[in-house]
């Protein structure tokens, strides 16, 4: 049959070239594969084969693109890559004693071309867009989004309208997103109401909309999860934990481990775990009352990637984390800049956002959800650089930053200082 579109709630399908992102019965569709043609070891062996350094001149399969027949086996050639994906895993033994989890695991996301996972997303959807001779790029955004969208716009010369939320942009991706050069609207209204707007602005039809209803977004992000499956030998971790906000991405994940183990990659799924904010907590909430209803909330959080009251892709996150056996936890504003500050501390650093996952793992574990010998991995979703402020506000109270007269005197007084913090 090849790839279509798909809709999980009444099977319609459309052909991938409509780039629709919503089904006349109003579901979000994903994109169906058939199972690839060659066996799931074989393939297994030609994606490693296919990793090439980001050093290496002409990469036939750069980026996420190793994995093009899991993807988009009918790809846009040459891709439209920034070497995107083939993030770094990480375990450090504060982060494990931090969360009381020895098998620990940080796949940093924010290692990433513009620092968030959202790369992985816009190489594929970016790509096809192009492809299919739309004139301009739409997204509503928090940030992230924008800042990927601007750069894989300017990559493929297309101009790019990006709708934020005013005021509740961080510095980082402001100035990404500004330097890519995107036409930026600050709005009045917050990320649900940017996002309701862009969706109505996409009946134009010379102008597509790349936030994460669009299905080759998923398709892109499903990577991630490939990436960590290869990653333990073509196993799973017992527990993959991301922060979520408007469930894009747990449900590629969810997407991806369903597909891997459908198509003979690996035995078995891991459990997901959605981390949400307390302030933004309208999965978590659901998931309390067995996702027998659909909440929304007015959103705040100090975590702005993740402040969203009425995800749009609820429905495939609710298929993602019942096929997984997962859960939903929230963690207060205060536990994610504890956690941030662990993994600050050890030199890797994230976004407030991705501090979720860390938080939620630690929360998990003290309520005995995650076992302390399980295998764990949390998603680093975004680099600390994007939110600059989140990092002044806490060096305020602490003590490693002074002015001084340059006086030798004071400066061996102060090396002394330094030398009792030592680690
Ligand atoms: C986009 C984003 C999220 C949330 O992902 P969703 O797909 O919206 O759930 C989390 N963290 C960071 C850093 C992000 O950029
Ligand atoms: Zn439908």
């Amino acid at each position: 049959m090849g790839s279509r579109l798909q809709c999980p709630r009444c099977s319609s399908t459309f052909p991938l070239e409509s780039f629709r992102s919503t089904c006349t019965c109003g579901s979000l569709l994903d994109v169906r594969h058939d199972p690839p043609p060659v066996p799931a070891q074989k393939l297994a062996e030609i994606f490693g084969a296919r990793l090439r350094p980001p050093s290496a001149a002409n990469d036939p399969f750069p980026g996420v693109w190793r994995f093009r027949e899991l993807i988009l086996p009918e790809a846009p050639d040459p891709a439209l890559s920034l070497r995107e994906g083939n993030t770094p895993l990480f375990r450090h033994p504060a982060i494990s004693h931090f969360a009381g989890v020895e098998e620990l695991w940080l796949k940093h996301e924010g290692m990433n071309p513009t620092g968030s996972f959202k790369d992985r997303g816009m190489t594929v959807a970016v790509g096809v867009a192009r492809r299919l001779g739309y004139r301009a790029l739409l997204c509503a955004s928090t940030g992230n989004t924008a800042a990927s969208l601007a750069a894989y716009g300017a990559l493929g010369g297309l101009p790019v309208l990006v709708l934020a939320p005013q005021g509740k942009v961080a510095l980082g991706k402001m100035i990404q997103t500004l330097a890519f050069g995107a036409f930026i609207v600050e709005i009045t209204g917050d990320f649900d109401e940017a996002l309701r707007l862009a969706m109505r602005l996409a009946d134009d039809h010379r102008i597509a909309l790349l936030n994460s209803v669009n299905p080759f977004r998923i398709e892109g992000q499903k990577t991630a999860a490939f990436e960590i499956a290869e990653g333990f030998g073509w196993d799973v971790p017992d527990w993959v934990v991301l922060p979520a906000g408007n469930l894009g991405n747990i449900s590629a994940y969810g997407k991806a481990f369903e597909e891997l183990q459908s198509w003979g990659f690996t035995k078995r799924m891991p459990r997901l775990a959605a981390i949400q904010a307390e302030g933004a907590n309208p999965f978590y909430r659901s998931f309390q009352l067995g996702f027998a209803q659909r909440v929304e909330v007015k959103a705040e959080t100090i975590a702005t990637a993740i402040r969203i009251g009425s995800p749009a892709s609820f429905e495939r996150a609710v298929r993602a984390v019942r096929s997984s056996e997962g859960v939903v936890e929230q963690v207060t504003d205060v536990e994610i800049l504890e956690a941030k500050g662990a993994i600050d501390a050890c030199g890797l650093g994230c976004e407030p956002a991705s501090a979720a996952a860390l938080a939620g793992v630690r929360k998990l574990r003290s309520r005995g959800i995650i076992g302390p010998k399980q295998r764990v991995v949390a998603v680093l979703t975004g680099n600390l650089l994007k939110d600059p402020d989140a990092v002044l506000r806490r060096a305020q109270d602490l003590d490693n930053r002074t002015t001084l007269p340059a006086s030798e005197v004071d400066l061996r007084k102060l090396v002394e200082r330094v030398l009792q913090r030592e680690r």
